[in-house]
């Protein structure tokens, strides 16, 4: 479990400076806005949210997983094949991510990460951490149900990780049209952050593109092109940037 959080550190951050590394060296679109607000704030987020959860949360996912596995107490009666319960979890989030833009009170908590006014791989920091800790409940929820191995737990976050962060990335990727048939690439998450309400509630998966193709909420290109389409929501035009406005916007009337 050491090990564990070792690599995954190295890995998110790894990753965080290759990519804006890349989006400096070949960017795909002008960025708007002031940069370094936007990125402060998001990282900042990002800091408050693995504080929050150690906070909150009595173990991680993969201990939990460790205890329903040893105690045999997952509800399905079995353990589910590795490969199977990423997949499993890759589907599940899926729908978590639909159901954040359709019910109220989630979209409160999710539209702090839409109310940024540019894309790039620090959006994939940007999350309340009312949110992250919600996303922890339903991943223990999916463990004690369908008894998910401790290696796909990991496996799985590890992969979500450095997918959003590719996913949010403001790089220009070559063959875009072929990547995408196997995973989702910037552009195709991009629609996700336009301001067009249709455009918004479309491309929701992070790591397979295959869900939305599956359950018709695949939207292929952005309808102004990715140079001029606009990114964020329209309430918050000029992006929030604050960062304790950004931990109390769910639980303001706007
Ligand atoms: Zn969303």
């Amino acid at each position: 479990m050491e090990n564990e959080n070792i690599i995954r550190l190295s890995v998110f951050l790894g990753l965080l400076i290759l990519f804006s590394a890349l989006e400096f060296l070949i960017p795909r679109r002008v960025m708007p806005g002031s940069k370094p607000k936007r990125v402060a704030a998001n990282l900042s987020l990002v800091v408050i949210d693995s504080i929050a959860v150690k906070i909150l949360l009595p173990m991680t996912a993969g201990i939990f997983a460790v205890y329903v596995a040893d105690q045999e107490i997952a509800l399905l009666g079995f353990q589910t094949p590795v490969l199977i319960a990423i997949i499993l979890l890759d589907l599940i989030i899926y729908w978590q991510h639909r159901i954040f833009h359709v019910v109220p009170a989630f979209w409160r908590l999710h539209k702090v990460h839409h109310s940024d006014n540019a894309i790039d791989t620090s959006t994939a920091l940007r999350f309340h951490p009312v949110e992250i800790v919600l996303s922890m409940l339903i991943k223990f929820a999916a463990i004690l149900l369908f008894g998910i191995p401790v290696m796909a737990i990991v496996i799985f976050e590890i992969l979500l990780n450095a997918t959003a962060l590719f996913n949010h990335s403001n790089i220009k990727v070559p063959f875009d049209n072929i990547l995408r048939l196997f995973i989702v690439t910037p552009d195709m998450h991009r629609v996700h952050h336009s301001v067009i309400v249709g455009e918004t509630n479309s491309n929701y998966g992070f790591n397979v593109p295959w869900w939305d193709r599956i359950f018709g909420s695949y939207v292929a290109q952005p309808q102004q092109g990715h140079q001029n389409m606009k990114i964020g929501l329209s309430q918050y035009e000029g992006g929030e940037t604050s960062l304790l406005k950004l931990l109390l916007m769910p639980f303001k009337a706007k």
